[in-house]
């Protein structure tokens, strides 16, 4: 299991493996990262931004399209 370190320090790579953006379908990108406390603990919330400007602001594991369970 790794981890990214999000909000530190930007690397070369932005393209985690999220799903593209909702309203348009280009690329999104990972913009901030907060935590949020949930029913099972803190969460972690995670805020994009596409190319062309859509936000979203949502649940890690709603945001990500993997379904592991960890
Ligand atoms: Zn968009």
């Amino acid at each position: 299991m790794h981890e990214n370190p999000l909000g530190t320090a930007r690397s070369a790579t932005t393209t985690l493996d999220l799903e593209s953006c909702m309203a348009c379908g280009h690329l999104t990108e990972v913009t901030g990262c907060f935590q949020l406390p949930g029913l099972d603990g803190p969460e972690r919330y995670l805020r994009t931004r596409c190319m062309l400007g859509h936000t979203f602001v949502g649940p890690e594991f709603a945001l990500r399209a993997e379904s592991r369970a960890s």
